[in-house]
């Protein structure tokens, strides 16, 4: 029997921008074998995503592979207003921050408004003001009912719509905005797989935007960012609530201490490991690579602790969206992935808590894959589940093979560790359609005649439907 052909279980994301969205592009990403495309709404509008889904679509059915696309919604974000030109500020220099446009009273301060009217009213004098991903911290000095007065605690200059966090508070937003809503409406007609949630605080939020999408008609699965301290506290409730989770470095490690970081991280793999979620882990993993060909040593590092948590996928942003070499940041994770994968303890996640005897019957599919080696496990499934939880079994060396007539589940199941989805009909027989996907397999390359395979699927016995898992020889 030949060795299997090379199998990746990590999945890899990229954020589309100026540098990715050419057609070309985006024949060269998927044809470099990214799995789920990422459309970043915080600077994006809802023609582009009509425009770039069917670019999108076209050329994945062009080379006959398919990728699963993310909409990741801005949600309640505190942004600067216009200013003319840049603002320099120096340790020690005041701003102030208005929710109305306040005519100067003379005192010399710059006056720049915010989208967030609530925010007199939310911090306390001597709160942390962080602007621009942190690049800018500043200090409460003063406020009133219409403006807080800042100071600069370190120097830099404040341009125009700007991000602002402010660590610790409680941003009373509604967590899907106008802007959320319109996009969402337009992803959905368009025909995304997937949405991100932007700062994500509690369950409930998940909850709202379930009952969008599915208003409007949408079985997209949800990824939950997690990036403020509320979310960090909820995180249990949050991933019960949603479809998967994304660790969202950029403003996390903002609105927490940096050192707690990789604590939060780690404690966010395991938790979704536990209830059998699906994890990304995204920001800064290449950043130096927006200007540079080269990853630095503690980029490698970072991406390699990811792979060894076993993380279910890996995230491009800047480096693909703006950077000088988005297809050199792709290559990198892939070099990196098919390194350090093969070192990873082969254990199967011992903290996944399995409710139902089917999935149950799972876990020994994965022991008895994991046995034969060179196997993989063949999963027929229509709503994802037995293949989500196969995944979050981590049978580390055994593919999943996992079959669906549902277009939607297959792209949405490029997501999960290990999964490999294939569209197929399935045939009124059960024999027929095992007989099929062995057949597709094969003629596939994924396994040669004389492989062993774990099958998962239903037989019917004195007309009574029963789960099974068989052992099977392709011919
Ligand atoms: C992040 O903060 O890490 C993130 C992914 O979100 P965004 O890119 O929308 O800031």
């Amino acid at each position: 029997m030949q060795p299997p052909r090379y199998y990746r279980h990590t999945k890899i994301i990229v954020t589309l921008g100026p540098a990715t969205e050419s057609p070309e592009r985006i024949e060269q990403l998927i044809t470099a074998g990214v799995d789920i495309l990422r459309l970043n709404m915080a600077h994006a509008t809802c023609e582009w995503v009509e425009e770039i889904l069917a670019r999108i679509r076209g050329v994945s059915h062009r080379l006959g592979r398919h990728v699963a696309v993310m909409m990741d919604i801005k949600g309640p974000e505190i942004r600067t207003g216009d200013v003319d030109g840049l603002i320099d500020l120096a340790v020690g220099s005041l701003i102030d921050f208005c929710t109305e446009p306040v005519p100067p009273d003379g005192d010399g301060v710059p006056c720049v408004t915010v989208n967030y009217r609530g925010l007199p009213g939310e911090v306390e004098l001597g709160q942390i003001v962080l602007v621009d991903s942190g690049l800018l911290r500043l200090r409460v000095v003063a406020k009133d009912e219409t403006h807080i007065r800042c100071e600069a605690l370190t120097p830099g200059k404040l341009g125009s719509r700007r991000h602002i966090n402010l660590p610790g508070v409680h941003v009373n937003l509604p967590s899907l905005t106008e802007k959320d809503r319109a996009d969402l409406a337009a992803g959905v007609a368009a025909g995304i797989d997937l949405v991100a949630l932007s700062f994500v605080r509690q369950a409930s939020d998940v909850d709202e935007l379930r009952t969008f999408l599915g208003d409007l008609g949408s079985t997209a699965r949800i990824v939950s960012k997690i990036e403020e301290q509320a979310g960090v506290r909820n995180m249990h409730e949050i991933i019960r609530a949603s479809d998967a989770i994304m660790v969202a470095r950029g403003d996390l490690g903002i609105e927490i201490e940096y050192h707690q970081l990789p604590l939060v991280q780690t404690e966010l793999v395991l938790a979704c490991q536990a209830e059998g979620r699906p994890v990304i882990i995204a920001t800064h993993l290449l950043e130096s690579m927006i200007h540079s060909p080269m990853p630095t040593r503690a980029e490698i590092s970072d991406i390699s602790n990811a792979i060894r948590e076993q993380a279910d996928a890996v995230m491009l942003s800047g480096e693909t969206t703006t950077g000088e070499y988005p297809l050199e940041s792709v290559e990198v994770f892939k070099n990196i992935i098919q390194s350090i994968e093969p070192t990873v303890d082969d254990e199967l996640n011992a903290r996944i808590q399995l409710r139902e005897p089917k999935a149950k019957m799972l876990r020994s599919a994965a022991v008895l894959a994991q046995e034969l080696g060179q196997s993989g496990i063949v999963v027929f499934t229509r709503s994802g589940f037995l293949a989500y939880v196969l995944g979050a079994l981590r049978p580390r060396g055994v593919p999943i093979f996992a079959f669906t007539d549902v277009e939607q589940v297959f792209r949405q199941l490029l997501l999960p560790w290990g999964v490999e989805p294939f569209l197929m009909d399935f045939s009124d027989d059960p024999e027929q359609t095992i007989l099929d996907a062995l057949a597709y397999l094969k003629r596939k390359d994924w396994c040669t005649a004389g492989s062993w395979l774990v099958v998962i699927t239903n037989v019917l016995a004195n007309d009574q439907i029963v789960d099974s898992m068989q052992l099977r020889q392709v011919d």
